[in-house]
């Protein structure tokens, strides 16, 4: 085993605060790697605070890793030392299943491993993330990243990035749709940006008056301040598709009332309570209800791939390990321009 640091949380109410701990010798198969970047996302903040009741103490969150090799395995074929690499959500699945086979592991009927707050393939060892020094993982579950985009912007693709680039490329959302983002966040700011890139008419619903200009720069073609009743009034009917983003409790019927005859309401955001929706909205319209949970590792690379080519990162605020904890208290407030990612030289 060899020691790392990184920053943990030991109960629901407790601050990030410095952690030393184990991770195994890489084996043959795996990637050891130094983490330069590691993005925050509203899922760390969910499993800190333990609002999905799933949570397992000392938790190191972080799934939007990114960093440079320090030992390959004897086995392993697609790095070297000193390549790049990333890791998303996803760091073991079972490999066998169908949904495996297709490369949707992140749907593996076995149980996918996550790659913080779960446990590894023996059942018992802790998975801990990105709020840390070094990382081991199996060579199939780690990217292959680009050296011509800022790697800060690169990070949060990993996570925000995959989980709106699948649902947009599997209903096929482009060019003569008019889709909705609600809630301009992580996840948010990169749905604008893919939608658009696929060429849909993009409309941002946000609860912020102050993203506006923002929206338009990542991409938006019209904004509408979802406060105000009288401007949702004026987009009934209005969109093909909505991703919905948000991380709190929220009212889901007035975005229904939003959609076209046939419209998808993609929910991605997970609060901790679950939605509750008006059976009249759905038949009234023959509207469907879906949700879409990451990307697999095939689609992962596809996006990261198409990102490079594209010039598509995210809108960063980078920041010391040790702010992590204002940073959630920000982003609890919906303050974050778009994804705050931590300098792990900073650690
Ligand atoms: P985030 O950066 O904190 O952004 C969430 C945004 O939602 C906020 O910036 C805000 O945008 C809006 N919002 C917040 N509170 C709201 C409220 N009470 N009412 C209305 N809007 C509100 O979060 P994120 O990292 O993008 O994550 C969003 C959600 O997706 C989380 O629940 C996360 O766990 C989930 N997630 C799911 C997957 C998946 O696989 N499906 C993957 C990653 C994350 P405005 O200021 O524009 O209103
Ligand atoms: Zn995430
Ligand atoms: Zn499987």
């Amino acid at each position: 085993m060899m020691s790392t640091k990184g920053y943990a949380a030991h109960s629901a109410t407790d601050y990030l605060a410095p952690f030393d701990f184990e991770r195994r010798e890489p084996n043959k198969h795996d990637v050891q790697f130094e983490i330069l970047y590691c993005g925050v996302c509203h899922s760390d903040i969910h499993q800190v605070r333990n609002e999905w009741g799933n949570s397992k103490y000392p938790i190191v969150p972080g799934h939007e890793i990114v960093g440079r090799v320090t030992k390959a395995g004897s086995r392993v074929t697609r790095f070297k030392v000193g390549d790049l690499a990333a890791v998303g959500c996803l760091v073991d699945s079972c490999r066998e299943c169908s949904n495996c086979k297709k490369g949707l592991e992140q749907y593996c009927k076995n149980g996918a491993v996550g790659t913080y707050n779960d446990y590894e393939k023996d059942g018992k060892t802790v998975t801990y993330g990105g709020y840390s020094k070094q990382i081991v993982v199996h060579e199939d579950f780690v990217l292959q990243i680009s050296d011509k985009l800022p790697l800060e912007g690169v990070a949060p693709l990993l996570c925000a990035g995959i989980t709106t680039y699948s649902p947009l490329r599997h209903w096929k959302v482009g060019q003569g749709h008019k889709l909705g983002v609600v809630g301009l966040g992580g996840l948010g700011h990169m749905a604008v940006k893919f939608g658009a890139a696929f060429g849909a008419e993009v409309t941002m619903l946000s609860t912020s008056p102050n993203k506006e200009v923002d929206a338009r720069r990542l991409g938006a073609h019209k904004f509408a301040l979802t406060k105000d009743p009288e401007q949702l009034k004026g987009l009934k009917g209005y969109f093909d598709f909505i991703i919905d983003t948000v991380s709190a409790p929220h009212d889901y019927n007035a975005y229904l009332k939003l959609l076209d005859t046939n419209g998808i309401m993609i929910c991605v955001g997970v609060p901790p309570t679950p939605m509750e929706i008006v059976g009249f909205n759905l038949l009234g319209n023959r509207l469907s209800i879906a949700g879409s949970g990451i990307g697999g590792i095939p689609e992962t690379q596809e996006m990261l791939d198409y990102c490079a080519e594209n010039n598509i990162t995210s809108d960063v605020e980078v920041i010391d390990m040790a702010y992590i904890n204002e940073a959630y208290e920000r982003m609890m407030k919906a303050d974050v321009k778009y994804r705050f990612v931590i300098d792990l030289a900073t650690l």
